[in-house]
C-alpha cells in the first residue's frame, strides 16, 4: 500500500514550481512572473483531484512540460503559460473561454490548437491522417502549438514506464511515425534523438538494452582514443588563441540500431560510432572564417576524406542546421567525423526553431532562414491542397525526411529542394504556372528533359511552352509536394473537363440511337465498356479512347438480349418468375450447382466464392447472374445501390457435400498450357478451384490443383478431359480423400 503525505506533496509541488520560475527568470519582463503564477495556480486548482498513472499529483506533468519548453526548446512566457495550462481544457471543467478571459487570446489559441490535436493517431487510418492534417494546420497558425505538443509528448515518453504494455506500444509508434520526424524537421535534434531512443526502448527493448550496454562497456577505450586524437588539435587551437570546447558525441542508440539493421552488421562494425565536435566561442561576424581556420588546423594533423566535406555554414540545411563536417583519418587508421561550429550554431542545432529566433532577434538579420521558408511552403501547401487527408500526409511525410540539394536560378538566386528533385520540381518551385507549362530545362547551359535529377550547384533555366500541360506521367518524376499537388489539381481539372465533353457526346449518340441518357442506360454503358466508374467512361469518351462507333455497337449488343421479354432476367422479380417457370414451383433462391443449365449464372472473379461462403446473386446487364460473397469488397455497393437486382443464392445441398480434392498434373510445358487446364476446370466444368501450384523445370510441367468436386463420377469426367489437353502426360488424384 502506498501512503501519501499530503503536506510533503504540497512542499514538493511548490519546490518544483520555484525551480520553473528560476529557469525562466533570465528572460522574464514586466508582469511575466505574475502571469506564470496565475497560470500555475489555475492548473493546480483544475487538476487538484487528478493523479498520473505513476501515482504522482497531475500538476507535475504540466510543470515538467513547461520546464522542457524553457530548457530544451528555449520558449518564452506565453509558451510557459500555455504549457502549464495545456491539459486543462481537454481534461478538466475549464473551458477555452475561461482561458481566453484570464490569459488572453494568444494563449487561448495555442491551447485550442493543442486540444484539437489531442486525438489519437492510429497509423494509416484516415482518422489519423485527418488528425495529422489538423496538427499541421496549427503549424500554419502558430508554431508554438507543435513545439508545446512535442514537449508534452517528450514528457509522456519519459514517463511511459508506468503505462500498460499495449499503451506503451501505441504511444511509441505514434511517436516514431509523426513526432520524431517533426522534431527533426523543426531542428530539435536533441528531442528527436531522445524520442527515437525512448521508442526503441519500448518497442525493441532487448536490443535497446544490448546496444546501451555495449556503449557503456566500450566507453573507456573510446575515451582513451578520443583524448589521444584531440590532444594535438586542442594544443594548437589554444596556442592560436581560440576559445573552444571539444566534445565526443556518441551516436544515439536508435541510429546505431538503425545502421546495424540496414547494413546488417554487428555493433562492433558500426565505424562512425561517435563524432568529435569542436564548438567555438566566436563573434557572429567571425564565425564562418573561424570555423574554416579550425578546419585548416584539424586537417594539418589528419588527412581529410575529400568526399566527406559538408559545408552547411555557407548554405544551411532547410531546418536551420549550420555546421562544418569533415571526416579525417586518425593515426590508428580509423575514420573520425569532426564537426566544427560556433556556439550559436550548436544551440540552434540542439534546440532548433526557438533558439534560431532568439539569435535572429539579437542580430536583426533580415534574411529569412530555411526554416521560415519551409514553414511558408507548408502554409502554401495547406492552402492549395485539396487531396484526401491520407494522400496529403503521405506527401507531407515524404517531405520530412529528404536531404536537400542547392541549385540556382539563371540570375543566381539560391533555391533549396529536396534531394532527388527534378527539373520539373524546380519549375513548380518557381511558380505553379511555370511548372504547368514546363517543356524542359537547361541545366548548366545544357538541354535536359523534365525528369533530370538536379545536383548541388546546378544552375537551372526552365523552358516553357504555352501549349504544354501536365499529364499523368509527370507524377512519376516529381518529388516535392508542391509539384505533386499542383499536377494532381491540374489533372483533376482536365479530367472533369474531358468527362463533361464525353457526357455531351454520349448524350448526342444516344439521341441518334433513340435512347435516353438516364442512370440505367449509363450504368449499362459503363458495364459494357468495363469501366470502373461512370466518370471513367465519360472521360474515355471525351478523350476519344472510346469512339462513337463503339457506342453504336453497344446498342446492337443490347438488342441481342432475349427476344421474349418475359424470359429476360433484368431484375430480381423477373429472375423469380423464370425460376418458378423452370422449377414449376414458387421459388426465389438460386441453388448454385443445381440450376447450372437452366439459369445463366457465373461465379464472380472479384471474390471467388467457394461452397460454404455466404453468397448472393447479382443480375448484371450483359453477363447473366454473378454470384458474389457477402464479404466481397463490391458487395456493399451492389447491395445498397441496386437492391432490385439482388437475388438470394445458396450452395445446393450437393455443393454442401462437395469435397476438396487435389489433382496432380504432369506434362511437357508449353505456352498456354495453364490457360487450357484452367479453362476446362472452371470454364467448361464450372468447378471451383481453391488453389493451384505449378512448377516448371527443364520443360517439364508439374501442377497441383486443389478443387471442389461433388462426386467421383464428376472427378472422372474431369480427369478424362484434362488428359486430352495437348501436352498433358498424366493426371492423378493424390489426396487420400479422407
Ligand atoms: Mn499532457
Amino acid at each position: 500500500m502506498i501512503t501519501i503525505d499530503v503536506e510533503d506533496e504540497k512542499k514538493e509541488i511548490i519546490k518544483r514550481y520555484r525551480r520553473l520560475l528560476r529557469r525562466a527568470k533570465p528572460f522574464l519582463k514586466d508582469d511575466d512572473a505574475k502571469t506564470i503564477r496565475i497560470a500555475f495556480n489555475t492548473a493546480l486548482e483544475a487538476h487538484k483531484d487528478m493523479r498520473r498513472r505513476t501515482g504522482e499529483p497531475y500538476i507535475y506533468h504540466p510543470l515538467d512540460v513547461a520546464l522542457i519548453a524553457i530548457d530544451e526548446i528555449g520558449l518564452g512566457t506565453t509558451s510557459i503559460v500555455a504549457a502549464l495550462l495545456h491539459d486543462v481544457v481537454e481534461d478538466t471543467d475549464l473551458e477555452i473561454e475561461d482561458v481566453e478571459r484570464d490569459f488572453g487570446s494568444k494563449v487561448a489559441r495555442i491551447i485550442d490548437g493543442l486540444t484539437k490535436i489531442s486525438g489519437v493517431f492510429d497509423q494509416g487510418t484516415s482518422e489519423q491522417a485527418e488528425n495529422f492534417r489538423k496538427m499541421l494546420l496549427t503549424l500554419s497558425d502558430d508554431v508554438r502549438v507543435i513545439l508545446i505538443k512535442l514537449a508534452d509528448r517528450l514528457h509522456n515518453m519519459r514517463t511511459l514506464a508506468s503505462m500498460p504494455h499495449n499503451k506503451q506500444l501505441k504511444v511509441a509508434s505514434e511517436t516514431i511515425y509523426i513526432y520524431a520526424p517533426l522534431a527533426h524537421r523543426l531542428g530539435l535534434y536533441a528531442i528527436k534523438t531522445e524520442l527515437e531512443d525512448l521508442c526503441l526502448k519500448y518497442t525493441e527493448s532487448e536490443q535497446y538494452i544490448e546496444i546501451a550496454g555495449k556503449i557503456i562497456a566500450t566507453k573507456e577505450a573510446r575515451d582513451r582514443f578520443v583524448n589521444k586524437f584531440i590532444r594535438p588539435i586542442k594544443k594548437e587551437l589554444k596556442e592560436q588563441g581560440f576559445d573552444i570546447e571539444i566534445k565526443a558525441r556518441t551516436k544515439s542508440i536508435y541510429s546505431i540500431w538503425n545502421k546495424m539493421r540496414k547494413q546488417n552488421i554487428p555493433f562492433e562494425e558500426v565505424y562512425d560510432l561517435f563524432a568529435v565536435r569542436i564548438i567555438l566561442n566566436s563573434e557572429p561576424e567571425n564565425e564562418k572564417a573561424d570555423c574554416w581556420k579550425v578546419y585548416s588546423i584539424v586537417t594539418d594533423f589528419y588527412q581529410p576524406n575529400p568526399d566527406r566535406l559538408r559545408d552547411w555554414i555557407s548554405t544551411p540545411k532547410g531546418n536551420g542546421y549550420e555546421s562544418l563536417h569533415t571526416t579525417v583519418m586518425s593515426s590508428p587508421g580509423q575514420w573520425v567525423e569532426v564537426q566544427i561550429r560556433a556556439r550559436r550554431m550548436d544551440d540552434i542545432a540542439e534546440k532548433g526553431y526557438a533558439a534560431h529566433w532568439k539569435y535572429k532577434d539579437n542580430s536583426g538579420n533580415g534574411q529569412s532562414s530555411g526554416l521560415e521558408q519551409w514553414i511558408s511552403r507548408v502554409r502554401e501547401m495547406l492552402k492549395q491542397s485539396n487531396s484526401s487527408a491520407i494522400e496529403f500526409v503521405d506527401d507531407f511525410r515524404s517531405n520530412l525526411f529528404h536531404e536537400e540539394v542547392f541549385v540556382f536560378t539563371p540570375k543566381g538566386e539560391l533555391k533549396t529542394l529536396p534531394h532527388g528533385a527534378t527539373a520539373l520540381d524546380f519549375a513548380f518551385e518557381i511558380h505553379t504556372e511555370v511548372g504547368n507549362k514546363c517543356l524542359g530545362a537547361k541545366v548548366n547551359q545544357r538541354l535536359v528533359p523534365l525528369n533530370n535529377v538536379l545536383k548541388n550547384g546546378d544552375q537551372v533555366e526552365v523552358l516553357t511552352s504555352k501549349k504544354q500541360k501536365p499529364n499523368e506521367d509527370w507524377l512519376k518524376f516529381v518529388i516535392t509536394s508542391k509539384a505533386r499537388s499542383s499536377i494532381k489539381d491540374a489533372l483533376k481539372e482536365e479530367r472533369k473537363a474531358a468527362a463533361g465533353e464525353g457526357k455531351e457526346i454520349v448524350r448526342r449518340k444516344l439521341r441518334q440511337m433513340k435512347l435516353r441518357l438516364n442512370n440505367e442506360t449509363v450504368e449499362q454503358l459503363r458495364a459494357y465498356f468495363d469501366e470502373r466508374t461512370v466518370l471513367d467512361f465519360y472521360y474515355k469518351v471525351g478523350k476519344g479512347v472510346i469512339d462513337s462507333t463503339e457506342i453504336k455497337q453497344f446498342k446492337a449488343a443490347r438488342s441481342i438480349i432475349p427476344k421474349d421479354p418475359k424470359d429476360r432476367i433484368e431484375d430480381a422479380a423477373s429472375f423469380q418468375k423464370q425460376l418458378t417457370k423452370v422449377r414449376e414451383k414458387q421459388s426465389d433462391i438460386l441453388l448454385i450447382g443445381e440450376d447450372m443449365d437452366r439459369v445463366d449464372y457465373r461465379i464472380s472473379k472479384c471474390c471467388n466464392p467457394i461452397p460454404g461462403d455466404d453468397v448472393f446473386g447479382f443480375v448484371t446487364v450483359n453477363e447473366g447472374i454473378k454470384v458474389h460473397r457477402t464479404s466481397c469488397p463490391n458487395a456493399s455497393k451492389l447491395l445498397s445501390n441496386y437492391g432490385y437486382r439482388v437475388v438470394k443464392a445458396k450452395w445446393s445441398s450437393q455443393m454442401d457435400n462437395a469435397f476438396l480434392t487435389v489433382l496432380k498434373i504432369i506434362g511437357t510445358d508449353r505456352v498456354g498450357l495453364i490457360n487450357d487446364v484452367t479453362n476446362i476446370i472452371s470454364g467448361e466444368l464450372k468447378v471451383n478451384m481453391r488453389a493451384m501450384a505449378i512448377e516448371t523445370d527443364l520443360g517439364i510441367f508439374e501442377g497441383k490443383i486443389t478443387l471442389y468436386v461433388q462426386h467421383t463420377g464428376h472427378l472422372e469426367v474431369m480427369i478424362r478431359k484434362l488428359q486430352k489437353v495437348n501436352g498433358v502426360v498424366k493426371v492423378t488424384r493424390i489426396d487420400t480423400g479422407k
